[in-house]
């Protein structure tokens, strides 16, 4: 079936990032969850609100080593009457003109209220002499609940775990958390010029950047990789191969064969597979203008570009997010903050986002330095670079002092 020239021309026309953002947004599914040991949770997104099933402390407890007293009696010494460790309770009863020596994290004894800590002790025959006066009741104890309230929602659905997360579950006595399911992704980097580094190169063949770029970027984004591998320029192996990742995988990912080029074969697959929907193929943006978004059920299609930056650069601002997304993370986005640009520069036709370095200066401000030449092919600009300053397209070259916005990849470094 011939496709009209208006929704032919809609397919090519130039996103700007923002509606691409929008439209890939609209067709992500949400991936379930799945249990696994806290220690296994690290960057994980909780699917689950954790709530404390019970105070915490489950005992009024001592903060320092001392002598646990009572607040009120007025004995300059007392006589010791036991000994109260952290992890067990002694059988024991205070009463006036006598202390019990407590560890920290000890439950108080029964008939104490305060712990004078051991500093401000001296020791004398089964006695201690107190050398503090005006002791409140309550002091260097933590109180039942005062740390976490029994039915208090302590960590959010969404939200990404992190070491003092995952501290907080364990210390509750949570032992296996509900997350989301990692999605399953396969890479796929197209070129009959790319081969595998650690080979010599033949005339015209250069290694395979994107596959590692790739493999990596997905899994600092919390992707788990089911398929990875590179493929010739062969259209009937690349339909074969992509016919049966699309069955696997939540997501595949491409790199290479958008271009205009004769070999260019992914953008055609996609476009003329009958269960496939393109929904855009054209990117107001540098790099990654060729960047195709399909989905054929469930399933979503990035067909990156496949210079190395343009493949990176559009991971980080499509892939990324939308994982995030797809885990019900509930902060999927990179940090945007103005910075000041203390170099010129000359905007593109296009919104531009260029790598560049980001400084705290010593009062505080945030400044900003390309890190050298653009061209979507030279993956050494990442190096050093650790944000994407947002450059919209003008007539007039951006000059030095001008706010631009940044979207941090890495926070700041200081000025040096
Ligand atoms: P393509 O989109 O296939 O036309 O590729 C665009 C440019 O990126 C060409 O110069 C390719 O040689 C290069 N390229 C494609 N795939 C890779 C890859 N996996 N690693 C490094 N460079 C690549
Ligand atoms: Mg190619």
């Amino acid at each position: 079936m011939a496709i009209p020239d208006a929704e032919l021309h809609e397919l090519d026309r130039l996103r700007p990032p923002d509606e691409a953002r929008r439209i890939i947004e609209a067709h992500l599914p949400r991936l379930p969850s799945e249990k696994v040991p806290l220690i296994d949770a690290l960057g994980r997104v909780l699917a689950q609100d954790i709530t404390a099933p019970a105070d915490h402390p489950p005992f009024p407890a001592s903060t320092m080593d001392g002598f646990a007293v009572l607040a009120a009696d007025p004995s300059p010494w007392r006589e010791v009457v036991g000994s109260q460790p952290a992890g067990s309770v002694i059988d024991i009863e205070v009463h006036d003109g006598q202390a019990v020596r407590i560890m920290t994290g000890a439950p108080l004894p029964p008939g104490t209220d305060a712990v004078v800590p051991i500093e401000a002790t001296s020791p004398a025959e089964g006695h201690v002499v107190i050398h503090q006066e005006d002791i409140q009741p309550g002091t260097n104890i933590r109180p039942v609940g005062s740390d976490l309230r029994k039915g208090e929602r302590i960590i959010p659905a969404g939200t990404r775990l992190t070491p003092p997360l995952i501290g907080i579950i364990a210390s509750v006595g949570i032992a296996q958390v509900s997350v989301a399911r990692k999605p399953r992704v396969s890479i796929i980097a197209t070129g009959d010029e790319v081969i595998e580094p650690g080979n010599p190169l033949k005339p015209g063949q250069i290694y395979d950047a994107n596959r590692f770029s790739l493999a990596t970027a997905l899994i600092e984004a919390g992707g788990e990789i089911s398929w990875i591998g590179l493929a010739p320029d062969n259209r009937d192996h690349l339909e074969a191969l992509l016919e049966e990742r699309m069955r696997a995988d939540d997501i595949v990912l491409t790199s290479g064969g958008v271009s205009m080029g004769d070999m260019d074969f992914i953008k055609a697959i996609l476009f003329e597979s009958p269960d496939v929907t393109v929904h855009f193929r054209k990117l107001f943006m540098k790099p990654g203008k060729p960047l195709n978004f399909a989905t054929r059920g469930d399933t979503l299609i990035f067909g990156l570009p496949g210079n190395p930056v343009s493949s990176l650069v559009t991971f980080e601002l499509f892939l990324r997010p939308a994982i995030a997304i797809m885990s019900g993370a509930s902060d999927p986005d990179r940090p945007r903050v103005p910075v000041t640009l203390t170099q010129s520069t000359k905007p593109s036709d296009r919104i531009e986002y260029q790598r560049a370095r980001v400084v705290v200066t010593s009062d505080g401000r945030l400044e900003a330095a390309s890190t050298g030449h653009q061209q979507s092919s030279r993956l050494a600009s990442f190096v050093g670079a650790n944000a994407l300053l947002v450059i919209p397209p003008r007539d007039d070259p951006y000059q030095a002092g001008e706010t631009v916005e940044a979207m941090l990849l890495a926070p700041p470094v200081a000025k040096g």
